[in-house]
């Protein structure tokens, strides 16, 4: 095992069981994600994209199969793992400073550090001047970076991100992607991030996992690699061989209209 190996699925299968019978939602799915990566995770609506996070997160627990995370098996969750969903669910009725906090409030690790952590975040991403602010005070967009900055409060070692940004129309998306992901690699964390957009996975990402339709399995693992001055994803949007990737994961998405 390589020792910068912050995530790790080895042959994990997951079915839940309701009373409606078994639905058996991610077939075994191995893979691993180096410490700093950056993963795009795309497939078909209710293949299991949600399921493997929820695998990391500690969430649920897998029918068969190992999860690791910084080397150690997923038992419950824990700060080391921060998960920013669709919605922001900020609390209206609370500041944006006092939503900040409120993970590490959960986690009962409000000193006069993690606080002053906070506040710097708030200050470098440019809410400082919002952060006695309440949160319909604020645009879709600064509402997205407040769920951002709470989640990384908690100083998790691995981001997750479930589709974050698809409430968001599509300039504010557009800009949003680039924001979080500028964000995410100057904090130098590990990140996993679902969507069903194609060329958000590509913009995003160090590697691009394709997962077939339920039970989920691993159809490819693509390496991004464009030739770009720089790095961020609006500008990735425009190196040459952006299309050939869309076009290979289009295929391998196999979206019938
Ligand atoms: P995705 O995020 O790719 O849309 P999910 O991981 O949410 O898919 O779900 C995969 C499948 O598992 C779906 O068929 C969904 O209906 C089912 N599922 C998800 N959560 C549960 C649950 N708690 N109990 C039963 N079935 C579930
Ligand atoms: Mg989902």
């Amino acid at each position: 095992m390589s020792k910068n190996e912050m995530v790790s699925l080895k042959n994990v299968s997951l079915k839940y069981h309701s009373l409606e019978g078994e639905t058996h939602a991610i077939n075994n799915i191995s893979f691993s994600v180096n410490q700093g990566e950056f993963i795009g995770i795309v497939g078909p609506s209710g293949c299991g994209k949600t399921t493997i996070l929820s695998l990391i997160a500690g969430l649920i627990k897998p029918t068969k199969g190992q999860v690791l995370v910084d080397n150690k098996s997923v038992e419950g969750t824990s700060t080391d793992v921060g998960y920013m969903l669709q919605q922001d669910y900020l609390f209206e009725w609370r500041t944006i400073m006092q939503n900040v906090l409120l993970g590490l409030e959960i986690h009962n690790k409000v000193n006069q550090f993690t606080k002053a952590k906070a506040e710097k975040l708030l200050e470098i991403y440019g809410l400082g001047d919002f952060k006695n602010h309440y949160p319909n005070q604020l645009s879709g967009g600064m509402r997205q970076r407040v769920a951002l900055i709470r989640t990384l409060a908690i100083d998790p070692k691995i981001l997750l991100l479930d589709e974050p940004f698809s409430a968001l129309d599509y300039q504010t998306r557009l800009a949003m992607s680039d924001e979080v992901s500028t964000i995410i690699r100057k904090e130098g964390k590990t990140a996993l991030l679902v969507t069903h957009d194609i060329s958000e996975a590509i913009s995003m990402s160090d590697r691009v996992i394709v997962l077939s339709k339920r039970p989920a399995t691993i159809k490819t693992i693509h390496h991004i690699q464009l030739t770009t001055e720089k790095g961020n994803p609006i500008s990735r949007r425009q190196a040459p061989e952006f299309r050939e990737y869309f076009n290979a994961i289009w295929k391998e998405l196999d979206v019938h209209v």
